[in-house]
């Protein structure tokens, strides 16, 4: 857990896989490891706490909301040697630049967690290219909750039924929810 080097690690797979699990496992050992670890997060994702990372499970780890990227540079410690980024998806492109930045000239061990697919199943926003970049990737699997199979997208639901695929970002008025699916039951109407 203690590295000489920076590095790029990045977890990703569809909603409730445990990608937030998974990255607050590998940022308790690095404390454990003695590192100085810091969490950072998109500002607009307030789904359980401003100024956490928390699990579907409820695991927590506190971290700083970004407005942007770079932002990153006026919070972090001279003396920090791990990052935690998570819901990365949601970063624009400038996050490749950041990362690479972060491990290369700061020597960071860089941990990414994010969304590699949007509800349509297309490539979400720069996940794809950090997942080139990094020098480790692990795709996890939820469960399907229609067949329990192995899950690998993410089923939006608007008012119970698959949101189409040019439905817009927010649809007003309506309710709305996500479920993990496999490739099998994962629906988006096209017509
Ligand atoms: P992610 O960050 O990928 O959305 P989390 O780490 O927040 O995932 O949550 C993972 C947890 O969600 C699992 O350990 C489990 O307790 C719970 N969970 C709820 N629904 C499902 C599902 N359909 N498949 C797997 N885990 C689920």
């Amino acid at each position: 857990m203690v590295h000489t080097q920076g590095m790029v690690e990045v977890i990703v797979g569809p909603m409730f896989s445990g990608k937030t699990e998974e990255l607050i496992r590998r940022l308790r050992r690095a404390v454990i490891a003695k590192q100085k670890v810091q969490v950072f997060k998109p500002a607009i994702d307030t789904r359980y706490d401003d100024r956490e990372v928390v699990s579907h499970a409820g695991g927590a780890f506190s971290a700083i909301p970004l407005a942007s990227i770079e932002q990153i540079w006026d919070y972090l410690d001279d003396d920090t040697t791990v990052v935690g980024i998570d819901e990365g998806q949601f970063f624009g492109e400038a996050i490749n630049d950041v990362v690479r930045r972060l491990a290369d000239e700061r020597d960071i061990r860089v941990i990414i967690a994010g969304l590699d697919m949007d509800f349509r199943g297309e490539p979400f926003g720069p996940m794809p290219f950090l997942m080139a970049e990094a020098d480790r990737v692990d795709k996890l699997q939820a469960i399907c909750v229609v067949c329990g199979a192995p899950a690998t997208r993410s089923q939006r639901l608007i008012n119970g039924k698959p949101a189409h695929y040019n439905d817009p970002v927010v649809v007003v008025g309506a309710s709305e929810m996500y479920e993990a699916r496999c490739r099998k039951h994962h629906i988006v109407p096209r017509d």
